[in-house]
């Protein structure tokens, strides 16, 4: 493995949004980066990675590709079956990008990916049993049980975002109604402001004016950053996130007592309003609590670019596993 120690890759971290694109080398520090907007078709969302790699390869000599995907993969990861903010059903994205580039393409489920970079170079790095939750416009959620990624049988756990907290809550596009991530997400918490803007007095909040003027001001970010200043309303809404991400955690505890849950995603950096109180509401909710060894709850270390740093990693095993396979063909390395 020693050989490829030096050796970069690329990361792409490809979301509803924003592709954002990296040259990584293997102590996960990310020596070019480039981002374009996701565009809406499967031919043009090639184009596009096409024109960043290739940019990219102008400047650096690398090895392989990793692609993070915001979507469900076939269990073996050859296949994209579905993404809900993507045009790719049920291609074989890593086979395709490997003929067109000439260069081993891998590709990871994008919590995936941040759990895998956050276990190698950030918050995760000294987690055996750990789950990652990116609370992002929607909410991502990667497990990492001795230090490998649970998949589940068919590939596609695990869904955190869509365990139910509040019974007959926010009806979800997954179709149930209360999911934590109707409550837990950037969209969940913009919508709580509206809930809470909606019955309080005019003037109590500068969200009112500017949500007004332009309701599409109103973002999760723009929510932190009323709450980092004392908006009660903002402040309020950020009590309520606490306090179903605590009861989220405590659910997913008693069914998987992990020893580390890192929070992730956009939300993850604006942690320190929420996650002292979450923490709390976690510690009461839990069953057993008082009578058993808590997760710690750390905030991601890597931010926003977990993702992509996670799919260089992902690249740099997918290498590395190929050239095992190379070596001991039919077998296993002893
Ligand atoms: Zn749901």
């Amino acid at each position: 493995m020693s050989r490829l120690a030096n050796e970069l890759t690329i990361g792409i971290d490809i979301g509803g949004t924003s592709v954002r694109a990296a040259v990584v080398d293997a102590e996960g520090t990310m020596l070019d980066t480039l981002r374009a907007a996701t565009p809406p078709t499967a031919t043009a969302l090639e184009h596009c990675l096409d024109r960043l790699v290739s940019e990219l390869r102008d400047r650096w000599t690398v090895h392989a590709v990793g692609l993070a995907i915001a979507g469900f993969l076939s269990p073996d990861r050859q296949t994209v079956r579905f993404a809900p903010h993507l045009a790719w059903r049920e291609v074989a994205v890593p086979a395709e990008m490997t003929q067109r580039w000439g260069l081993p393409v891998f590709a990871e489920h994008d919590a995936n990916s941040a759990a895998v970079a956050e276990l190698h170079f950030g918050a995760a790095a000294r987690g055996h049993n750990t789950l990652v939750l990116a609370l992002g416009t929607g909410i991502g959620a990667g497990m990492l049980m001795g230090g490998e990624i649970y998949r589940g049988s068919f590939g596609v756990a695990p869904e955190f975002g869509h365990i139910v907290v509040v019974p007959d809550g926010r009806p979800c596009g997954c179709g149930k109604h209360g999911c934590l991530e109707r409550y837990c997400s950037g969209t969940g918490l913009v919508d709580t402001v509206v809930e809470l803007l909606a019955q309080s007095e005019p003037g109590h909040s500068v969200l009112a004016a500017e949500s007004q003027a332009d309701p599409g001001s109103l973002t999760g970010r723009r929510v932190a950053a009323a709450a980092a200043e004392g908006d009660p309303i903002a402040v309020a809404a950020f009590a309520s996130l606490a306090r179903w991400l605590g009861q989220g955690m405590a659910m997913i505890a008693d069914v998987f007592d992990p020893d580390l849950i890192v929070i992730a995603g956009g939300l993850g950096a604006a942690s320190g309003l929420y996650l002292d109180e979450a923490r709390e509401h976690y510690t009461t909710m839990v069953t057993g609590a008082g009578h058993r060894q808590l997760a710690r709850i750390r905030p991601t270390q890597l931010g926003e670019s977990a993702g992509v740093i996670g799919a260089a990693k992902v690249a740099e095993l997918g290498l590395a596993a190929l050239a095992e396979a190379t070596a001991y063909p039919g077998g296993h390395a002893q």
